[in-house]
This record gives C-alpha cells, sequence and structure tokens, in this order.
C-alpha cells in the first residue's frame, strides 16, 4: 500500500507537536519546583485531583518526575467526592488504578450543606471553597502528607493577580507555595509556570477521562470572566506581553512603588556615596533595555525567577533538560 507523502509529513509534525509540548510542560514544571524549592527528599504530597484538565496534567507531571528526580517522594493522589448531582463517581478510582498510583476518594456531602446555606442565586463557591478547603488539611493529616498539590496554572496567577488589582486594590496573587492558614501545611503549585492552553493540548493528547466541573451548577463568577477575556485579547494581540506581566511579579522593586511597610521612604536619605546603578530619577523611562522572553517554541526557559540555585536544583536540573520522552 502506498503512503500518502503529506499525510506522513503532517503525522510527523504532530508527533514533533506533542513531543515538545511534553518536554515544555515537564521542564516548566520542574523549573518551578525549583526555583521555589517546592519539593524536597522524603516528602509526602497529596496532589489534589479534581477530575479538571489541570488537575490530571499535574499528577501526570508529578509522576514522570518523580520517576526520574535524583531525590525521592511520595506521591498520593486525593479527590474530595463533594456530592455534587451527576458526579461519576467510577471515573477517578478507575483511572487512578489503571495507572498505578495510590489514592484516596473523600467523601463528604458538602454539596447539601451549601445548597441549604446559600439562598437560591448567591454564589456558592466560597462557602464550598472553605469547607473544602478545611477537609483536605484533614485528610492531608490523616495521609500523613507534608505537601499539598494544586492544580493552578499561570493563567490562574495572572487573573488572581488583576482580580485583586482591579477589585481589591491589592498587588497579590496566588503563590506558587504557602504555608496553609492553619500553620501546619505547606501548599505548593507546581504548574505555577504552565499556561492554560498547553494544559488543554496536553489534556487532549493524554485523553484523561474528564469529569466536567459545572456539575454544582454554580453561576459564573463575572469579574473572573472578564479578566480572563482581557488576558486572552492580550494574548491574541502579543503572548510576550503576558509573558512579560508574568515575569514582572517576581522582579519587584518595593524602592519604586508606594508601600511604606515595604521600604522605608521615612527614613531615607542620600548617602553621599555615587552609585552607578543607583536612581537615576530625572530621566525619562526609556525601556531600552526591553528585552520580551521568547516565543512559546523556544526550547529555551521563557522563565528564570532563579537567580541562585541551590545543590537541589541542580540535581533537578539534570531532569530539566529531559532529551527523549
Ligand atoms: S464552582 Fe461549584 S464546586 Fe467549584 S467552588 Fe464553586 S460551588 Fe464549589
Amino acid at each position: 500500500m502506498q503512503t500518502n507523502p503529506l499525510l506522513s509529513a503532517a503525522n510527523e509534525k504532530l508527533r514533533q507537536d506533542n513531543n515538545k509540548l511534553t518536554k515544555r510542560i515537564i521542564r516548566e514544571t520542574a523549573n518551578a519546583i525549583v526555583d521555589y524549592n517546592m519539593i524536597e527528599d522524603g516528602d509526602k504530597v497529596m496532589v489534589c485531583l479534581s477530575g479538571g484538565k489541570d488537575s490530571y496534567g499535574m499528577l501526570d507531571v508529578l509522576m514522570t518526575l518523580q520517576k526520574r528526580a535524583p531525590i525521592k517522594f511520595e506521591l498520593v493522589a486525593v479527590n474530595l467526592d463533594q456530592k455534587q448531582p451527576g458526579f461519576p463517581e467510577e471515573v477517578l478510582p478507575n483511572y487512578l488504578t489503571s495507572i498505578g498510583i495510590p489514592f484516596h476518594i473523600e467523601n463528604q456531602d458538602t454539596y447539601s450543606i451549601v445548597k441549604r446555606l446559600i439562598p437560591e442565586g448567591k454564589t456558592t463557591c466560597s462557602l464550598c471553597s472553605r469547607l473544602r478547603r478545611g477537609i483536605l488539611y484533614r485528610v492531608a493529616d490523616e495521609l500523613g502528607c507534608n505537601k499539598i498539590a494544586l492544580g493552578h496554572h499561570r493563567d490562574d496567577i495572572l487573573a488572581t493577580f488583576f482580580l485583586n488589582l482591579f477589585y481589591a486594590a491589592k498587588l497579590k496573587t496566588m503563590p506558587p507555595k504557602l504555608v496553609s492558614d492553619d500553620g501546619k501545611h505547606t501548599v505548593i503549585r507546581p504548574l505555577a509556570y504552565v499556561p492554560e492552553k498547553d494544559l488543554m493540548a496536553y489534556a487532549e493528547l493524554k485523553q484523561f477521562p474528564i469529569i466536567p466541573c459545572n456539575l454544582c451548577g454554580s453561576q459564573e463568577n463575572l469579574k473572573r470572566k472578564e479578566v480572563a477575556n482581557m488576558l486572552r485579547a492580550w494574548e491574541k494581540e502579543s503572548p510576550k506581553k503576558v509573558w512579560n506581566i508574568y515575569k514582572s511579579l517576581s522582579a519587584i522593586s518595593p524602592s519604586h512603588l508606594m508601600d511604606r511597610n515595604l521600604f522605608d521612604f521615612v527614613n531615607l536619605r542620600p548617602t553621599g556615596v555615587a552609585d552607578e546603578d543607583g536612581d537615576k530619577a530625572f530621566d525619562a523611562d526609556t525601556f531600552a533595555d526591553y528585552s520580551p522572553i521568547e516565543e512559546e517554541d523556544s526550547d529555551e526557559d521563557r522563565i528564570d525567577a532563579t537567580t541562585s540555585q541551590s545543590d537541589t536544583s541542580h540535581k533537578f536540573q539534570k531532569i530539566i533538560n529531559i532529551q527523549k520522552l
């Protein structure tokens, strides 16, 4: 049988694109883990799995990194079944059994609680997520997990940044790593550097058994939607612009903002010593050094939040430089 050369070329291109996508997601996840020292030797990580594309992607990549990492850490996948109507409860156990990962399904009917306490038509997410948070902390303790991994990605971090900016008058977002409000757990976001569109493509490639996220019947958050549309429009106009906004979140100059708690403006005095790197307050900003990071398909690292890397990070670099998948 004769092969169609056009078809073969298209298949080869697809194979290369998929390979690039997989390498990129693994590399950027490893970079984020290294930069923020998210996972250390001996950790037991509870990987929170909702059944959405992001958490499936996170689990998949963490399992790959676990096999390649020079350190030892455990993973346990955890799903909280909130008893939303129509939740297909067999999907996650079947999938998790098929990939051979230890897992726990926590059954808690938060859906009924939320429905009982929140009047019809009001947003349910705030109570729902508060209840979920408390349950997940308890489950982490019961399973002996010292780290809790959440599947938020680059675009979640950017959207939260703009929501805080526009509606809370604060410069803050969801950080890649934090200590939980009960003071007992480290919460990590290994996908912090990965853009959502890569996770969408990865879910398609891997054919994850996605569970729809609208089972609770919650109203869409209009503010979040507005910010997501704004970011999508900017991304279309220039992906570099969005990456640079993102990059700026780890290049902050407290002396050139206005927070008196972060910088001691009150006691600021001339030192009398010339400093070539000092502020040239009267010069207009020219952005002569403006150098947008490379386009997404580059094999170069897009983000480098690290200025100095520890031994652990050097070890992890070995798995970042993945040549063959
Ligand atoms: S969308 Fe539904 S499940 Fe998610 S936090 Fe809101 S109420 Fe809870």
